[in-house]
């Protein structure tokens, strides 16, 4: 690892492109170079912009090792942790190491087609599986190989507890303390009728689970999101989606706590 060598991405905002010179002159102070290239060997990475522009650096550098910390220039910010008027402060106790590291669990999705392929796809926020479109899905669903149901509705979304306060919530799934090693199964749309039942609520289920989504003969096209990244596949012989291995390591203040930032964030 190069200690003095911290890479900045940003998102397009004129405001975060402001926030770029001013951190990069600010390192450059205490003797730091900054790359806007990603370098597996930097010490740091710092994303401005929103969650979205986060989520998106994450991909791009391939789940790195290397700690991120995201300054907020707009948006909700919920991984975000200080804001432009915030960093100068902030510098000083990075540099004293006055802070400390949030581990964020990530979700792995491994399709296997009709040939015996495989495919990966791995999610920060979430994995959903869809249908085309905005036709309904039917998904066989195991847990640890036990089939728990036939599921029908547009699909289903499977989040780490990190994940819980995206996508997650919006479906009314329960929001999680990334302390905790969980996978949450959240329905999208459920059908819950005579003719199919579905389960209308999320299941949470410890990290070491494995859901085993199986389409039904009849669906030709499904699609996988992982963090919004869309992926078509016309031969799913079934995907098992668990807690990955990889973990993100997020810089938070000395005295962060994840329920004050849900709190600013959501109440
Ligand atoms: P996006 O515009 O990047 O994100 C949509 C909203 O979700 C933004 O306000 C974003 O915050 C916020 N967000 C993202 N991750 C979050 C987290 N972990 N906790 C709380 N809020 C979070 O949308 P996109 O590019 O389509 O996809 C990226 C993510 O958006 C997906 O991973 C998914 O979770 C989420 N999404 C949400 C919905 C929904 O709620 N109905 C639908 C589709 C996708 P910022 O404003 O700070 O960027």
């Amino acid at each position: 690892m190069n200690k003095k060598l911290i890479n900045v991405f940003t998102n397009d905002m004129p405001a975060s492109k402001d926030a770029m010179v001013h951190i990069r002159e600010k390192f450059n102070e205490f003797g730091y170079s900054v790359t806007t290239e990603f370098s597996p060997h930097a010490s740091l990475i710092i994303c401005i912009g929103g969650d979205g522009a986060f989520i998106k650096a994450v991909h791009n550098c391939g789940f790195p090792d290397v700690p991120f910390l995201g300054v907020n220039t707009g948006h909700l910010g919920f991984f975000e942790e200080i804001t432009l008027e915030e960093f100068d402060a902030f510098l000083l106790d990075y540099l004293s190491g006055r802070y400390t590291i949030q581990p964020l669990n990530t979700v792995n999705a491994t399709v296997i087609t009709k040939d015996g392929s495989e495919y990966h796809h791995t999610g920060l926020n979430e994995v959903v599986i869809r249908g085309r479109q905005s036709s309904t899905v039917h998904l066989g669903l195991c847990i640890d190989n036990i089939l728990i149901q036939k599921f029908t509705g547009d699909g289903i979304l499977c989040a780490p507890s990190s994940g819980s306060t995206a996508y997650n919530y919006s479906l009314g799934g329960a929001i999680v303390d990334p302390r905790l090693d969980s996978l949450q199964l959240t329905p999208i749309a459920p059908i819950n009728t005579n003719a199919y039942r579905s389960f209308t609520s999320s299941l949470m289920l410890p990290s070491e689970k494995t859901i085993e989504v199986t389409p039904e003969e009849r669906e030709r096209n499904i699609y996988v999101f992982n963090d919004g990244y869309e992926t078509g596949y016309t031969d799913v012989a079934r995907i098992n989606i668990r807690v990955s291995d990889t973990t993100i390591n997020l810089i938070r203040r000395h005295d962060y706590d994840f329920w004050s930032k849900v709190k600013s964030k959501f109440l």
